[in-house]
This record gives C-alpha cells, structure tokens and sequence, in this order.
C-alpha cells in the first residue's frame, strides 16, 4: 500500500487557523491507494471533447459549506462525494482542451506537456467513476484516494508551468501568457478546492472519525477546508514569523509588522488561500523594506471589516484610483465572473479590507506598467534558475511558503506572487490592489468576502 497526500503539509497548512483553533484533525492521517494504483479508463480524445462541452459548475463558498457542520453523516458525505464527482472531469477536461489550444511548440515543451499529462492522469482516475453514483462507503473511501491523488499529482504546477513558459518565452508573448495562465491557474484554484473540501469533509465525517475526536468537531468553526471565524489576524502573524525566518537565514535581518484597525475582525474564509496572500504580500513588502535598508520602520497592517454600507461592492475601498495598471490588465483578465467560472456573492456577504503599508521605496513605472504579467519580477535572475530546476512544491497555497513567487527560503522568484495572491482573492469576490507611492513604499489593497449566513 501506498500512502498519499494526507499527512503532508498541505494539509497540516489546511488545518492551520491560529491559536484559537478547536480544530484538532489529525495531521498525520494517510489515504490507502492500492499497490497496483487507482483503476484507470483511457482518456480519448472524444471523451475530453463530450466533457469540455458540458457548462462549468460555477463555485461558491456557499456551494462548498453547504453540506453544513461536522461531523457529517454517511449520506452527507455520500451527497459530497457525488457532488465532487458531478463537477470535475468537465472541469479537468476543459483545462486539457485549453492547453492543447496553445501553440504546438508551447505544448511539446517538456515541463508544460508533463502538466498536460498530469491532467490526462488525473482525468483517467476519475473516469471509472464518472457514469455511475457513488453509493457505499467503500466507493467512498476509494474516491477519496482519487481526491488525493489528484491533489498531489497537481501540486507542483506552478513551478513546472514556469519554468515551461520561460523555455518558452520565445515563441509566445508575455500577453499570451498571461492570459492563458490567469485562466488556467484561476480554474485549478477551484478544482483543487472541491477535491480538498471532500476530503476534509470525509475525515470530518461520522463514518471516518474515532471516536475521540468526535467531541472536537461538534464545536469546531470548520466546514471542510472553510473556517467560518477565520481571524485574519492570526493568519498575518503566523505568515510574519514565516517570512521573518526567511529574511533572517538569508539577509540577517526581520522587519517586523505592527496590526492596526480591527484585530478582532472575523470572517468566513479559506485559511489556506488567505495564508497563501499574505505570505506573499509580506514576502514582498519585507523584500522590498530590506532593499531599500528601511527594515527598523516596521510593515504597517491595517485590518478592516467591510462597513454595511458598501456591502455588495467589491471592497470597502472607494474612489481608489487603480490606475492604469488594473485597467490594462483588466482587458487581459477574465472580462467577467462568469467566464472565470466565479458567481458574484450573496450582497450581504461580510468581508474585511487589510492595508499592508511599507517604507520599501515604492514602485518605478516601468515596473508597475508590468506589475499583474506572470513572470514579471526584478528579482535575481540566476536565483530564479535556480528556483525553477529546484522543483520547489509550490502546492497551490497549500503549504504555508507554497511558492508562486519563489522557492521555499526565498524571498521573490517567479513573479507569480502578486498575479495568483490576486486570483485567490478574486475567486470569491475579493481584490487586490496596489498604490505606490514613489521614493517612499507601497500599499496593498487586499480585500476579502467571507460567505454570509453558514448555519
Ligand atoms: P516576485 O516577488 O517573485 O518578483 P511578484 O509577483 O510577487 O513576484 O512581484 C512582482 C514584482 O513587483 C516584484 O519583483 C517587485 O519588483 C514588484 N513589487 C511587488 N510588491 C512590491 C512592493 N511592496 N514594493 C516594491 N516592489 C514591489
Ligand atoms: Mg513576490
């Protein structure tokens, strides 16, 4: 037997939510899949064709916690994995079409056709199942190794994606790929995120839990991977030290950050996507204040709840001049929630604004005109080969240092921080945004919509 995915740190970092947790899933839990692997059904070109053609599911935070609170019983969880089921070949089959419509010498790249074959895989183990329902546990617990797999086999893509575009780089344009990648990578945050909520769900579930750890879950604030009193507050102080540890080993110094606003602000959100942001928004914002030698003014964080008032709006930030930076890359983007497979929220979904301010200096033009291009960064360039041949995990935000924007101990890397920090929080209603004042530092926007209501 092999044992998958389940006691790595994706999903210790899924589990993490600050001190106050009542959360206590195991972390060292393991998924069996069979030595003889998971049952597999060839992927033709005809079934990606018949499944790509189906509408996609559009996802909201609601959808997810809608099986409602831990612990979860046998038909739940059966009604969950059913659901999962019922979402995802097409979605696995509509990023399989999409790479395949990039430039041939694109595709035949080595690293971005491993990524296509990752998804053939992943479309494979699912096919089996794909005509039928799911009815008994035992499928359940097979579906759920599915889950596993498919979580782990997709766990490097970012690093492997950039290192295939940037081999590339002669034969597409920075355009192209921008826009290929915020659509694929924007679609991948939402496919990892159903396979995660079921498998957090299934050890969350009556079924699948010992007895002692029923009691911890009756009162937990979790409903999957969503925390529903996320306190941003421990999130930033948790990615503080994180990012302070990486700026002493490699720099011999650690700004430090002060809250300000409304520390006691909670919401319901993804810790592992809002841990995934901050982490790179500190990482840039402590990078830039140790450049400019500026590390004793500590990083400012203004933590925000969303007013009454401007619920329904995307933020609580009004006449903020974007400039032109949001509105060129805005014509690239997805030209609206549907197309990027996202339903705008309930009106009165609670959100929070967090400011983080720093004295790093600002942004020149030049590099805010290319501020939102994948790939984009005035990091180092051997450090970024270095980055890319390392096969760094970056995990899609699921563990803690995931690395869009760099490796593990990194400070900066690929340029993917600020552009995948900003779908994370685009997926559910949120933005990013970014005001620099030249000569002095940088604030960045990051506004979040919770999901109101979870009974
Ligand atoms: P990376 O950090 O890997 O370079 P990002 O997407 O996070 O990639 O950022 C891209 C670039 O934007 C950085 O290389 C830097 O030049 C600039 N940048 C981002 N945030 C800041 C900031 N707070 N202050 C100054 N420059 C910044
Ligand atoms: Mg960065």
């Amino acid at each position: 037997m092999n044992r998958i995915g389940i006691g790595s740190r994706w999903w210790r970092s899924s589990c993490f939510s600050g001190p106050n947790t009542t959360r206590r899933l195991s972390a060292t839990r393991t998924l069996r899949i069979p030595d003889n692997g998971l049952k597999k059904k060839k992927v033709t070109d005809g079934e990606v064709a018949r499944l790509a053609g189906r509408p996609l599911h559009p996802l909201t935070l609601a959808d997810l916690a809608k099986s409602g609170r831990p612990p979860l019983s046998t038909e739940q969880l059966l009604d969950s994995a059913n659901f999962t089921l019922s979402i995802l070949p097409s979605r696995l089959a509509h990023r399989i079409q999409s790479l395949r419509n990039l430039p041939f010498i694109v595709v035949a790249n080595p690293n971005v056709s491993k990524i296509h074959n990752n998804y053939v895989h992943s479309l494979s183990t699912l096919l089996p199942y794909a005509s039928k329902e799911i009815k008994t546990l035992e499928e359940e617990i097979q579906f759920t190794s599915v889950m596993a797999d498919l979580v782990q086999t997709h766990s490097n893509t970012i690093s492997i994606l950039a290192r295939g575009f940037l081999e590339a780089r002669k034969y597409i344009s920075p355009n192209e790929v921008t826009k290929f990648l915020d659509e694929h990578l924007r679609a991948r945050i939402g496919t990892r995120l159903i396979a995660e909520q079921h498998i957090a769900l299934h050890f969350s579930s009556k079924p699948h839990l010992d007895l002692s750890e029923q009691d911890s879950h009756i009162d937990s604030t979790y409903i999957g991977v969503i925390d529903t009193k996320l306190k941003p507050v421990d999130i930033i102080r948790h990615c503080e030290g994180l990012v302070g540890d990486i700026c002493e080993f490699k720099y011999g110094v650690r700004p430090s950050v002060v809250i300000r606003g409304e520390a006691e602000t909670t919401l319901a959100h993804i810790p592992m996507h809002l841990e995934y942001i901050i982490t790179e928004l500190l990482k840039n914002a402590f990078r830039a204040t140790i450049e400019k030698g500026n590390e004793r003014h500590p990083i400012e964080v203004t933590i925000a709840p969303t007013p009454e008032e401007s619920k329904g709006k995307p933020d609580g930030i009004t006449n903020y001049d974007q400039g032109s930076v949001d509105a060129a890359s805005a014509s690239q983007r997805p030209a609206n929630a549907a197309s990027a497979n996202i339903r705008p929220l309930d009106k009165s979904t609670p959100g929070v604004t967090i400011r983080i301010r720093d004295r790093g200096g600002g942004i020149p033009p030049a590099a805010y005109a290319k501020l939102w291009e994948f790939g984009f960064t005035t990091f180092n360039e051997q450090e970024i080969v270095d980055i890319t041949s390392g096969g760094t995990n970056d995990g899609d935000g699921l563990n803690a240092l995931s690395n869009a924007g760099g490796a593990e101990n990194s400070l900066a890397g690929l340029g993917y921080g600020l552009k995948l920090g900003r779908a994370y929080a685009e997926y559910f209603g949120g933005g990013i945004r970014v005001q620099s004042l030249l000569g002095w530092g940088t604030d960045v926007y990051l506004s979040l919509r919770g999901v109101g209501n979870i009974k």
